[in-house]
């Protein structure tokens, strides 16, 4: 099995955020689950990627080679991808993952978990996607999605798709859990709304 993880290029400044990626790791190793990321090397993403590369485990990069030029690519990976553009890795990170977890970030990580949400909604692929709030770092965040619901712009079940934990073994658990969403019926909704 592999995870796609999604997480800052930063370290965030308080330690907790650290600890929680060595955590994760940790338990990636544990479990036997391979690592797709976004290939560099700095931020949580080097904490993760060094952590699993020292125990020999499988860790895939994917990195536009505009990024690649910019020499924060890390050399050590099991396999580094290199695609053309942001797009074309996010396909590739789909292509390759069983699922997806994302860690504190910031407007890259951002960008990912609501391309992933958006591709479950549109039912492009069907994938758990996990939030880990740590530190409830995301806990604004998802409130805002609440607001999104009651105000009619995001559906109830598209939120609830979205798996959240602050516990790496619950948010697995969940994860396993996950059932698809069936396309039909909330498309047939948005129209009816759209003509009434
Ligand atoms: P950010 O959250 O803005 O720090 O961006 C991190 C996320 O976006 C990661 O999950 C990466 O896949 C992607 N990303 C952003 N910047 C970089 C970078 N310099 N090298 C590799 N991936 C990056």
């Amino acid at each position: 099995m592999r995870i796609c993880i999604f997480c800052g290029s930063s370290m965030g400044y308080d330690e907790v955020y650290r600890k929680a990626a060595h955590q994760v790791a940790r338990f990636f190793i544990d479990n036997n689950i391979g690592l797709v990321y976004g290939g560099a090397n700095v931020g949580l993403m080097k904490i993760l990627a060094d952590e699993m590369l020292a125990e020999n485990r499988e860790v895939i990069g994917i990195m536009p080679m505009k990024l690649i030029r910019r020499e924060v690519a890390h050399n050590g990976l099991t396999r580094m991808i290199h695609v053309d553009s942001m797009a074309e890795r996010k396909e590739k990170m789909v292509e390759l993952s069983d699922g997806f977890i994302t860690l504190p970030g910031g407007f890259g990580t951002f960008d990912e978990l609501s391309e992933i949400l958006t591709f479950n909604q549109l039912r492009i692929m069907d994938k758990p996607l996990g939030i880990l709030n740590i530190n409830g770092y995301f806990d604004k965040l998802l409130e805002f999605f609440d607001h999104a619901v009651r105000e009619g712009f995001v559906r109830k079940e598209h939120r609830e798709n979205l798996i959240v934990s602050d516990n790496i073994y619950e948010l697995f658990v969940k994860m396993n859990e996950y059932k698809p969403l069936t396309i039909g019926k909330w498309i047939k909704d948005i129209v009816k709304e759209s003509h009434s």
